[in-house]
């Protein structure tokens, strides 16, 4: 397996800049996945680490080796898509076997690696069925198996799972995490999805414009997010914001919001006065009548044990997650307590997290 090192990789579609600058490292037997809205640059990126589209600037090393310019055949890299596209003419044996009969393997080998492949997706008992006859997840099994019977230095996915409906997709989730424990083969995922992204990577790369925002372990990513873009992309229900404007000094460790003193993780700079914006989860907020920190009801969402209310303050609505026992009616009046050690402030300007050190926007270089 490899470690593939990506260094200040652009590319340009006539004047438009898909991917900006970008800098990281996969390491080897890492489940790396890239995660973005639409039109981020993740399906370019991926494109050109696997050799189907020419880089404008930057470099792209597989295990040490300048592969920039070479074609993808020549960068063993095995690469699954959101259309899998099978051999419908052929059954579930020789779809898995072709890349190897590509190769030059055939006999007892080729029947072998095949039996063993089926194996371990668990669809040896369908090897002899006309793939036309498969349900969508067995398809994408057998599309995997395709990939994965050549043992290539990586593996690039690019939404595989979008195909699929919602059962098979997380059924499909846990199988590609439980079969990366077992191969420990360098995987290179795209998915716009951040449950699935969320559930399977051993780090994320969070782009948006072209722009890495952050790249860092899920836990990392959801505790602290580098750019209020992240905070916002990632957590369902959202993280909430409130807007509010306020000079910093470096060691400090509380801000004025909506007529309250709310106490945060210390501040390192030193800014002037100006726009800024404190990122809270619904997880932190409680109800506490004694609060300084008020808001009237707007609305409740039941979740089953718990539910999100939303609060509007003159500043932003604030979403709490709460039990669902709590009784609540839209219009009262609440105090609400923040989890300070959890909160987040956020520059007004360019979104940046101000007691955060993983901002990567602009600088080119990826954290981790
Ligand atoms: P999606 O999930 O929708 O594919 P993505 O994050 O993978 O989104 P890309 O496919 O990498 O995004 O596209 C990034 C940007 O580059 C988009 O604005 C897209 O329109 C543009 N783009 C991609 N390929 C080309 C091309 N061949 N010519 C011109 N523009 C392109």
């Amino acid at each position: 397996m490899a470690e593939i090192k990506v260094h200040a990789l652009r590319k340009e579609f006539g004047d438009f800049v898909a991917v900006q600058e970008s800098s990281f490292t996969i390491e080897d037997g890492e489940f790396f996945v890239m995660l973005g809205p639409s039109g981020c640059g993740k399906t370019t990126t991926l494109r050109m680490i696997a050799g189907l589209e020419l880089p404008s600037s930057g470099e792209i090393l597989l295990d040490g080796e300048d592969v920039t310019f070479n074609r993808a055949s020549e960068r063993d890299i095995a690469f699954m898509f959101q259309l899998f596209a099978l051999y419908p003419h052929m059954n579930v044996r020789k779809n898995i076997g072709f890349p190897l009969k590509c190769q030059g393997v055939g006999g007892r080998e080729l029947r072998q690696r095949v039996e063993e492949t089926a194996k371990l997706l668990r669809i040896d008992h369908l090897l002899n069925q006309p793939v036309s006859r498969l349900a969508g997840g067995d398809r994408q099994r057998v599309a995997l198996g395709r990939a994965i019977i050549r043992r290539p230095k990586a593996f690039l996915m690019d939404e595989p799972l979008g195909a699929l409906d919602t059962e098979f997709r997380e059924l499909m989730t846990e199988e590609l995490r439980r079969l990366h424990n077992r191969m420990k083969a360098t995987t290179l995922y795209v998915t716009h999805d951040q449950l699935e992204a969320m559930s399977m990577a051993d780090r994320i790369m969070v782009m948006n414009h072209g722009v890495i925002e952050q790249l860092a372990t899920p836990q990392e990513i959801y505790d602290r997010p580098a750019t209020r873009f992240v905070a916002d992309f990632i957590g369902s229900p959202a993280m909430s914001f409130l807007e509010f404007e306020s000079a910093i000094e470096p060691g400090q460790t509380s801000v004025a919001v909506n007529g309250a003193q709310v106490q945060v993780p210390a501040l390192h700079e030193t800014r002037e006065p100006g726009p800024l914006t404190l990122g809270v989860r619904p997880e932190h907020v409680a109800f506490d009548d004694s609060a300084t920190l008020r808001g009237r009801i707007f609305g409740t969402e039941y979740l089953g044990t718990t539910q999100v209310v939303t609060v509007d303050t003159d500043h932003g609505q604030i979403r709490a997650r709460i039990s669902a026992a709590h009784p609540v009616s839209p219009g009262e009046t609440v105090g609400m307590t923040l989890r300070s050690d959890r909160l987040v402030v956020f520059a007004g300007d360019d979104g940046r997290a101000l007691a955060s050190d993983l901002y990567q926007g602009g600088t080119g270089a990826a954290h981790g």
